[in-house]
């Protein structure tokens, strides 16, 4: 029975009513998990409450010591993008402890889990915060894994380029990173040249798509390139950066993916048969992402249905799909 970690912590983060990373993203997600009795075939789990320390494993003492102390003070705005309440501190630990709960469940039970997690984290960097995130999730539960693991890898379908997750491990090959996205989109980062340095040289793997890509190029980037390198890399835990933000009614990006997308690149995730944890990420349009996250869930082996949202066109893969992955495979082939 797949694992889903949810605490309500999760509902105090408060960034303001405008702002698009929102309690209600979660509500509209549980008020549909409560409509289909997905508890019901989903084992809930809660999550840890982690000390500064875990935190410490990726972000610097002073960065973790200022958001607190920020927080404390009443919160307000960390960037042109990112705003906190006094209670995000404890809610951005509880997200990272929802992750670990979940990691630890699926190295030592072999349970793959979903984490229904605010804020987001793929964004965070060492010593900054950006992109609605405080605290980068899935880098510092790869880092906890490491304790016990030789090797992880984080696959990352958010429309946005996880530029954190690059920055952490870029220079590291005990965890590989694949990010599909948009580009050029925010951050701005994730181009195919940035494969890594030093040791870690091939093992950051970015595919950048420009705008109005849909499912077919979602799939053969998977079947095509991410699948065969996360075969040979033979990971132990896979964490999934799980954005929904590509969503064709989704209007943070001009990526045109149906729910079936989400459905299908969990399905070949989980056909890896390796221990594997997907934390949320973006994903905005309150209407489709419950039923997003629904087809994620499927993919996993959860019997539930989701809503298609989008009528699929007769797609082809686009050459521009086609020609960057044959480009990045011939990069590759010093490593996969
Ligand atoms: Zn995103």
């Amino acid at each position: 029975m797949l694992n889903i970690s949810y605490h309500p912590d999760f509902m105090f983060h408060k960034t303001g009513k405008a702002h698009p990373e929102r309690k209600e993203r979660l509500e509209s997600v549980l008020d549909v998990f409560d409509s289909k009795n997905v508890w019901d075939t989903t084992n809930e789990i809660g999550a840890y409450n982690v000390d500064n320390e875990i935190l410490e494993l990726i972000h610097s003492s002073g960065y973790i010591e200022k958001i607190e102390n920020f927080c404390k003070k009443g919160g307000g705005s960390l960037g042109p993008d990112t705003d906190v309440g006094s209670f995000s501190f404890k809610a951005a630990k509880r997200a990272v402890g929802a992750g670990i709960k979940l990691s630890e469940k699926a190295i030592r039970e072999q349970k793959d889990g979903f984490g229904l997690v605010r804020p987001p984290g793929h964004h965070a960097k060492i010593g900054e915060a950006m992109g609605f995130c405080l605290f980068n999730n899935l880098a510092i539960c790869a880092e906890t894994a490491l304790e016990t693991q030789q090797r992880v890898a984080i696959v990352d379908f958010d429309v946005h380029h996880g530029n954190g997750h690059q920055d952490v491990f870029f220079d590291r090959k005990d965890v590989l990173y694949l990010s599909i996205h948009q580009h050029p989109h925010f951050p701005n980062t994730g181009r195919m040249n940035m494969t890594g340095k030093g040791s870690g040289d091939g093992y950051n793997i970015n595919m950048p798509l420009g705008a109005g890509k849909g499912d077919v190029d979602y799939e053969y980037v998977f079947e095509t390139l991410f699948l065969p390198i996360l075969e040979q890399y033979s990971p132990d835990l896979v964490l999934v950066s799980a954005g929904y933000d590509a969503h064709e009614l989704d209007n943070f990006s001009g990526m045109c993916l149906s729910n079936e997308a989400f459905e299908s690149m969990a399905k070949e995730i989980s056909g890896l048969e390796v221990p594997t944890v997907c934390l949320l990420e973006g994903g905005y349009n309150t209407e489709v992402l419950p039923d997003s996250i629904l087809a994620t869930l499927r993919g996993f082996g959860v019997m539930v249905d989701y809503d298609i949202e989008v009528d699929r066109v007769e797609q082809e893969i686009s050459e521009e799909t086609k020609q960057k992955v044959n480009e990045i495979k011939k990069k590759l082939t010093r490593w996969f």
